[in-house]
């Protein structure tokens, strides 16, 4: 299965594979990141295009890989980064905390027993949707709200570019092809 991921990232590839003259096989971002140069050879990556391998990719299709959390979904190979990151709902959360590492659907739990006591970054509602208000601090990026009910985790963002949502995602350049 390792020449379906890029040697440089090992994430999967979507549909698009690059190499270097001499078939070190890279992904768009990569070939970016390494400013087209190979790290493997130091030739230039990102001229050629592996058409054999992209074309073996577009047909293959594999489970989501947050099956064990209960997708049942079956997605395309090429597509299947798209699915996990911005569509499954069965991805797990990461907590948006600074510092800490876990994902998972708990995110609710997980926040109450870890950063709930003495984190003035979590405001705990009680009784459900009553009206309140939040003063969020410039030096605070994101306030976490906490519905008891439903067991859900709303982030509060101060400013906007630092978190979007709490799925998993990763940073990644787009493409100027
Ligand atoms: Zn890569
Ligand atoms: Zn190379
Ligand atoms: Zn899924
Ligand atoms: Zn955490």
């Amino acid at each position: 299965m390792d020449t379906l991921e890029c040697d440089i990232c090992y994430l999967p590839f979507e549909s698009q594979v690059f190499s270097c003259k001499n078939g070190h096989a890279a992904c768009a971002n990569c070939c970016i990141s390494m400013h087209r140069k190979c790290p493997s050879c130091n030739e230039p990556i990102g001229d050629f295009r592996c058409r054999a391998t992209e074309k073996i990719l577009a047909g293959m299709t594999r489970p989501c890989r947050f099956k064990k959390h209960g997708c049942t979904e079956t997605v395309r190979y090429t597509e299947a980064r798209a699915h996990e990151e911005e569509a499954c709902s069965f991805a797990p959360c990461r907590c948006p905390f600074d510092g800490c590492d876990y994902r998972g659907r708990l995110l609710y739990g997980h926040i109450l027993d870890a950063h709930a006591p003495g984190v003035d970054a979590a405001t705990l509602l009680r009784g459900g949707w009553l009206s309140f208000s939040v003063t969020l601090q410039k030096s605070t990026p994101f306030r976490a709200l906490l519905h008891p009910g439903e067991k859900s985790v709303f982030l509060l963002l101060n400013g906007g570019d630092i978190l979007t949502h709490t799925r998993p995602r990763r940073t990644r350049s787009t493409t100027t092809r």
